[in-house]
């Protein structure tokens, strides 16, 4: 249900949370807001270059022109502010609230549908990035990570010791999810009997499946964003606002409950 009231409604979260034996979340963009990451790119999405050089078929087609495209910062004046701001971005309240509850035993793990490690930043440790990170490159054939900065680039598209072209770990739209990427998350959701959603309306797949799944077997599903979501109507209860405010109020009524148990 939603209440309006925030001690209130955190309370309710709490109730199920004590009682999970596998709480996890899913994060998206809305939760890296608060630390001034733009949820969309909006000048980006009119642009052509952008959309085709963001369509996997166009990097398959030609990965040397793909990653020319990706290694000119001057004639692409937006995408290079904007990688900026994100490079500048910090772990805000909920990240750091998110970080929190891992270490005091109750979230085992996060997936996260961002690309921007404001998650490890914070301090989570058991984090899975289903759509890669902006800080990594990929091997397509064998899936190995290398950190972006230590990527040759003299010869493009730079190849992989197994031969494999090398892209960046960053998902681009039709795109299959890395195979040990998914089986990690599937993995996960398996085990999973609770699952806080936390700042993402625009749920893709796979990502979308996952909180229904686990609703279907059984499991509770907490909604915690600033406006509905496809979601809402399968969600326990419902965390409506900033999730900078929601999540650290979350574990501070936590807290005084683990202090104050009704032990
Ligand atoms: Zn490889």
């Amino acid at each position: 249900m939603i209440s309006i009231d925030i001690n209130k409604s955190t309370n309710e979260v709490i109730d199920y949370l004590i009682n999970a034996k596998y709480p996890i979340v899913l994060s998206g963009a809305g939760i890296s807001a608060d630390s001034g990451i733009p949820t969309f790119r909006k000048n980006d999405s009119k642009s052509t270059k952008a959309s085709y050089f963001g369509n996997y078929k166009n990097f398959i087609n030609d990965p040397r022109l793909w990653w020319e495209d990706q290694l000119n910062s001057r004639d692409n004046i937006k995408r290079t502010n904007f990688r900026q701001s994100v490079e500048k971005a910090v772990p805000n309240n909920a990240h750091l609230a998110l970080a929190k509850l891992e270490k005091l035993g109750y979230l085992k793990h996060i997936i996260t549908q961002n690309v921007d490690e404001l998650h490890t930043k914070a301090g989570s440790n058991n984090i899975t990035e289903i759509h890669g990170s902006r800080y990594k490159c990929r091997c397509i054939k064998c899936e190995k990570k290398f950190p972006r900065d230590s990527v040759p680039t003299t010869t493009l598209p730079p190849l992989c010791e197994c031969g494999g072209i090398i892209k960046f770990d960053t998902v681009l739209f039709g795109e299959p999810i890395p195979k040990s990427v998914l089986s990690k998350c599937i993995n996960v959701i398996n085990k999973s009997d609770f699952i806080m959603v936390v700042g993402t309306s625009n749920l893709v797949n796979p990502s979308a499946s996952f909180p229904k799944y686990i609703k279907k077997k059984g499991g509770i599903v907490i909604e915690a964003n600033t406006n509905p979501t496809p979601i809402s109507s399968i969600s326990n209860v419902i965390l409506r606002g900033s999730t900078s405010i929601l999540l650290p109020k979350l574990v501070e009524n936590l807290l005084k409950r683990l202090k104050f148990g009704k032990d």
